[in-house]
């Protein structure tokens, strides 16, 4: 607890996590791709980082997971920085309500992907660094370890190998959209750097430290370094907010109120402009690809504590 910041947050995380701990482990840990099956299926873990610089954990919060589709928006940060707003003639920022590796609009929207924080949309962006960028894999790690302040955060090359095994529904999005020109590139090595970037662990406390800069109008609080600029940082927490729960997206907004990103390893994280940033990770999954345990916990945490934008 800090003076500029009078919320006690480690009192109230643990409180909740009790709740959430006892709550029936429902739904199911990822099973479409076969690495992520692995995993042991009661952990769960919260961290919760405050833009002064204090943080606060519960559970499994230094554990590593794959975070899979929240790294669409650490993509995304560095393809706006690079590219700016021609980005959007590439892919939208229209919820899609489908789900994630949905086919359907992708047709009719003439291969422009709704939203980046979809695959298709994800995809895309990887298609623009690998024409934007020498050594897009390299540059774009050494991007999530500038903001994450971390050297150590890696790609799995298991979970990379795994999701290319079964990679029929992205191989299907990226030729589709390859017929409608909106793909420039090698299609195995846009794969290729699109199933790098969704295997990249972090563990929660990683996480939340990663995504303050959101939480602070693109400057990391700690370093003091500008990540995105005002307008753009307030782009991506709006694309979050719209996007980053595919057909959940509206039930987010509804049930917890924060800027949010998800991913199928059962990670969620969360920002509060102007407050703090905070990860969940629990692996049992909804029906809609997100974390059970975690949209509880961030739906107890913001109505208890009425820390929510709305
Ligand atoms: N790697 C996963 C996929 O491409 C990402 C999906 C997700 O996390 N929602 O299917």
């Amino acid at each position: 607890m800090t003076q500029s910041d009078p919320v006690d947050y480690q009192r109230i995380i643990e409180n909740v996590y009790a709740k959430v701990t006892s709550l029936e482990g429902k739904g199911q840990v990822a099973h479409y791709i076969p690495e992520l099956q692995h995993v042991d299926a009661t952990q769960f873990g919260v961290h919760l980082n405050t833009l002064d610089g204090s943080d606060f954990g519960v559970g499994s919060n230094q554990t590593k997971f794959s975070i899979q589709s929240i790294s669409k928006v650490l993509l995304l940060t560095l393809a706006y920085k690079e590219r700016g707003d021609t980005l959007w003639k590439r892919v939208g920022v229209e919820p899609s309500g489908t789900p994630f590796n949905s086919l359907v609009q992708l047709e009719h929207d003439c291969g422009i992907p709704r939203n980046p924080m979809i695959n298709a949309g994800a995809i895309v962006i990887c298609d623009i660094l690998m024409s934007d960028l020498s050594d897009p894999k390299g540059e774009m790690l050494a991007f999530i370890r500038e903001i994450a302040q971390n050297s150590k955060i890696d790609f799995n090359p298991k979970v990379i190998q795994s999701e290319k095994s079964v990679g029929y529904r992205n191989t299907a999005l990226i030729n589709l959209m390859r017929a409608f020109g909106n793909i420039e590139n090698d299609i195995d090595q846009v794969l290729n750097l699109y199933f790098s970037l969704c295997s990249v662990e972090m563990t929660c406390q990683e996480l939340s430290r990663t995504f303050l800069f959101l939480a602070n109008d693109g400057i990391d609080p700690i370093t003091k370094q500008r990540i995105l600029s005002l307008s753009k940082s307030k782009r991506v927490n709006a694309i979050m907010q719209t996007c980053g729960f595919y057909d959940e997206a509206g039930e987010f907004t509804f049930r917890v109120g924060l800027p949010g990103k998800s991913g199928v390893g059962g990670g969620i994280v969360a920002v509060h402009p102007e407050h703090f940033a905070i990860a969940v990770w629990s692996p049992r999954l909804n029906k809609k690809g997100n974390s059970y345990k975690g949209m509880k916990f961030l739906e107890l945490f913001t109505t208890q504590t009425g820390l929510s934008v709305f």
